[in-house]
């Protein structure tokens, strides 16, 4: 455990300058960004990283606990920021692709069946919805 710490302190000090950059697209967009959105926003705002960077960077903040990572269904991963965001859900429209926060967790019950039943500890959870947007209707 200490050493992976310290390795992530390590990666952390390496990727400073595309990590803020990253955060900072993050922390901006109003829905989860996967990496190539992230290095297209970096792109327009003449960051100069590479895709591969992005890639090991977003997989360092994950591991910090700085980003969320979500998947919805379409083959790829995407990120948001954790700052100032409680833990949440999302819905994603089939139509546009269109995707909203649910700013809610019905899981905490549940949560605590699974670890009765199973004696895990649990330590996350994903529950995503796909629908039809009101345009897309
Ligand atoms: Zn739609
Ligand atoms: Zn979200
Ligand atoms: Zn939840």
């Amino acid at each position: 455990m200490t050493n992976l710490i310290a390795g992530l302190r390590a990666e952390g000090r390496r990727l400073t300058r595309p990590r803020k950059a990253i955060l900072d697209v993050l922390e901006k967009s109003k829905y989860p960004l996967s990496a190539a959105d992230v290095h297209a926003r970096l792109k327009r705002e003449q960051v100069a990283v590479d895709l591969v960077t992005v890639y090991r960077t977003l997989a360092v903040l994950k591991k910090l606990g700085l980003i969320a990572q979500v998947e919805l269904g379409e083959g790829q991963f995407r990120y948001e920021s954790r700052h100032g965001r409680e833990h949440h859900h999302h819905i994603r429209c089939r139509g546009c692709g269109r995707i909203a926060d649910l700013m809610l967790c019905p899981l905490k019950k549940l949560t605590a069946l699974v670890e009765r039943e199973t004696r895990f500890t649990v330590e996350e959870h994903s529950l995503e919805f796909f629908g039809w947007c009101p345009k897309c209707q």
